[in-house]
């Protein structure tokens, strides 16, 4: 029986950073994932459909973790300013400014075959052993160690499993955790585009009765990435267009604002729901990142209120470490727990309240175009607190 300090189950961008968090301060790792490694990342390669908004939290998380300067080798875009506007009213939008709320960018867009990579580069210098490619069949879990037997037989021991297997975690159904979930009842619409003009590092929104529609801007000063919400019955249509039918959708839906758009890739689905795990926590046993909790991506929050976990349990754990507690003791453990279930539940009301308040708002444009303007042509105040809500919103 091999034993860790942790196992980590789940190898995606939450899982990678648990584990490059923890390894860095010299707990020892074990990292169990049933798909393959990932590829090295080439510099020519295509463009990943799947993108991060990171907000500056999440990037002063990967400062500390030595991340950041792998990401800015490879490909990550820096946006300073934000335009949301109501279909038809593109001369009226909102926009926000970095420099309005005093902070030097509003976040950056990565891909995550990116990100992804550049973790996995700098958790090959620490110590950590990565199970790849195994399925786990039976968990245990106390206050006094956890186990997890996997699939070849194998059996890992540990203080404490972190469960960072994603929005179907096993792990939650397999130790009863229930959760509180639905469905929104629309799909997001992910995509690479090609544009006539270029997006100047412009992070663009649109809201229409139907979802959003979000262009951010990739590397390439002509490539976007696009994240749309629709209902399912219009998701189905959009997979049944043409390639080009289908960007000239988009085009229309974002008022022609980057001129003609060619796609380049195939768009993809996703379901989207929302979820929160009943508990974060048990004895031996802690949830993280989508694991735990799954929100609208309207806002790109998702995985930056995952990132929110891992830095308030290495904390947490590290104080455990310093004062000589068990690690998967529920005394140890509650804290986070609680921190971040508030957290999320409070991030789930929010995108809930958004989403419902982007699409009832499509249908009065004018109404509140108009009071967005009077408040922006009297002073700036309004946009002043848009940008600092905005940003306060993105340190989940
Ligand atoms: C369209 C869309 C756009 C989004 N945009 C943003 C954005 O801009 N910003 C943002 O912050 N968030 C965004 N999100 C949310 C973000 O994608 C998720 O929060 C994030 O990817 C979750 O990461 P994760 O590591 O928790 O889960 P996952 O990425 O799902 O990783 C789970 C891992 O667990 C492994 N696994 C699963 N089951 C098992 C098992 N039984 N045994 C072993 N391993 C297992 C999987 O192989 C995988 O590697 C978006 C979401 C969507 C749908």
């Amino acid at each position: 029986m091999k034993a860790y300090d942790v196992i980590i189950i789940g190898a995606g961008i939450a899982g990678l950073s648990q584990a490059l968090a923890l390894t860095q301060v010299g707990f020892s790792v074990a990292l169990v994932d049933h798909c393959q490694a990932p590829s090295a990342w080439q510099t020519a390669a295509a463009w990943d459909n799947r993108v991060f908004a990171l907000t500056p939290a999440s990037a002063t998380l990967y400062h500390d973790l030595n991340v950041w300067p792998l990401l800015l080798k490879r490909r990550i875009t820096q946006y300073q300013h934000m335009h949301l506007w109501w279909p038809g009213f593109i001369d009226r939008a909102l926009v926000l400014n970095a420099t309005d709320a005093a902070v030097s960018e509003l976040g950056h867009i990565v891909e995550q075959n990116v990100l992804r990579d550049a973790l996995w580069q700098q958790l090959s210098h620490t110590p950590l052993s990565a199970y790849w490619g195994q399925a786990w069949q039976a968990l245990t879990h106390t206050d006094a160690g956890s186990t997890l037997r996997l699939a070849d037989g194998q059996v890992l021991q540990a203080a404490l499993i972190i469960a960072a297997d994603g929005a179907h975690s096993a792990v939650r159904n397999y130790v009863a955790n229930t959760e509180l979930a639905f469905s929104h009842q629309a799909c997001a619409m992910v995509a690479t585009l090609n544009s006539e003009q270029r997006h100047q590092s412009i992070a663009r929104q649109v809201f229409h009765t139907t979802g959003t529609l979000a262009l951010l801007p990739l590397a390439n000063p002509h490539v976007s990435s696009l994240v749309w919400s629709v209902p399912v019955a219009k998701a189905e249509a959009l997979q049944r267009l043409s390639g080009s039918a289908f960007a000239k959708s988009v085009s229309l839906a974002v008022d022609h604002v980057l001129g003609e758009l060619s796609l380049e890739s195939k768009p993809q689905c996703f379901p989207l729901q929302a979820l929160c795990a009943d508990t974060f926590v048990m004895p031996g046993l802690a949830f993280i990142a989508d694991a735990a909790h799954v929100i609208h991506p309207l806002a790109g929050l998702g995985l930056n209120l995952g990132l929110a976990d891992v830095a308030c349990l290495t904390g947490q754990l590290l104080k455990a470490k310093r004062l000589k507690r068990p690690l998967g003791h529920l005394s140890t453990l509650k804290p986070y727990g609680r921190r971040r279930k508030v957290a999320a539940m409070h991030m789930i009301t929010l995108m809930c309240l958004l989403e419902k308040s982007g699409r009832l708002s499509a249908k009065c444009p004018n109404i509140l175009s108009n009071l967005v303007n009077s408040c922006l042509g009297t002073k700036n105040l309004f946009k002043t607190s848009m940008t600092t809500i905005a940003l306060r919103a993105l340190n989940p």
